[in-house]
């Protein structure tokens, strides 16, 4: 089964609104140190295609409500290298239009441009992923640059095609204090929602973490492995850490009046959006009051 209903390990941190998830490609050519796909499907960076995705989705789309919200993807980038190519999420698009789904899609790639004759005419909302301008080529080494996101991002806007930004992972001392240069960049290029989410290392990316960073393995392994805590597969930051870095994203979001949400972090009485993964601006959504921090 290709198209399924969203339920990530049915972990009770996810905040996600019912949806369901489809991934085109099976890996990602981005190869990103800090993936957590890699930690359970083999030989993830190296990216292929389905047998008869195709033929199976436009069978399988008939058994889901039509005004479903469909996300590409959760697993893999939608807009692998070889999409330029291949064009099998634009063939998905195309289905979604025909049976009158909403997409959101997550993304590091600027292909996404290529297909907005089609996402302006369906419900639709874009995310990019921006987690650093400093360390792109060591954190997503084959990604497009974040200059080229961006550019995207203010291409789409343009179009008026709604989109929102994720900052994730924030990883502890190396992408964090970059927090206030991404966000006012994705202001600027036209994004109104923000998504956030720590850094939760599991074995492999760990391990990699730790190689292209070996100057920070001593500070790293004392957030992570003397002061935070195991979930799952995932190590987490304690919480008082956790809750520090996110704060002060949230506080960025609302100086710039952007919306904000966590992502897995049971955090979301602090979001100022009506969900967490910025799929309320298909409806046009409007910010929620923020809660003051005392509230929450
Ligand atoms: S883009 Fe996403 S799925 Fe692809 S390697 Fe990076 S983190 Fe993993």
């Amino acid at each position: 089964m290709y198209l399924q209903r969203f339920d990530p390990w049915k972990n009770k941190l996810c905040s996600c609104p019912p949806k369901y998830s489809l991934n085109p490609y099976t890996g990602c050519a981005h190869a990103c140190i800090y993936c957590y796909a890699s930690s359970y499907i083999k030989d993830f960076f190296k990216c292929r295609q389905k047998p008869r995705l195709l033929e199976v989705l436009r069978r399988e789309i008939r058994n889901i409500p039509k005004g479903s919200l469909i996300s590409l993807c959760n697993t893999s980038d939608p807009y692998q290298p070889m999409e330029r190519k291949e064009a099998i999420t634009r063939e998905c698009l195309k289905i979604f239009a025909k049976e009158s789904m909403k997409v959101l899609i997550i993304t590091k790639s600027d292909i996404v441009c290529r297909d907005i004759d089609l996402l302006k005419n369906m419900p639709s909302v874009v995310t990019i992923t921006i987690t650093t301008l400093k360390y792109y080529r060591k954190l997503e080494p084959f990604a497009p640059s974040p200059f080229e996101r961006f550019k995207a991002l203010e291409r789409l806007n343009k179009e008026s095609i709604r989109t929102a930004l994720r900052f994730d992972p924030i990883i502890p001392k190396i992408n964090e204090d970059e927090a206030l240069e991404i966000l006012s960049l994705a202001k600027s290029a036209g994004v109104s929602h923000v998504t956030v989410s720590t850094f939760k290392p599991r074995s492999d990316s760990w391990k990699r973490l730790k190689e292209r960073f070996p100057e920070r393995v001593s500070v790293l392994e004392d957030l992570y492995l003397r002061r935070g805590k195991r979930i799952g597969n995932s190590i987490y930051l304690e919480d008082q850490e956790r809750e520090r870095i996110i704060f002060a994203v949230r506080e960025i979001c609302l100086s710039l009046n952007l919306t904000f949400s966590t992502c897995r972090e049971k955090l979301s009485s602090y979001n100022t959006s009506k969900s967490c993964d910025g799929s309320h601006l298909i409806e046009g959504g409007q910010p929620i009051s923020p809660p003051s921090l005392e509230e929450s």
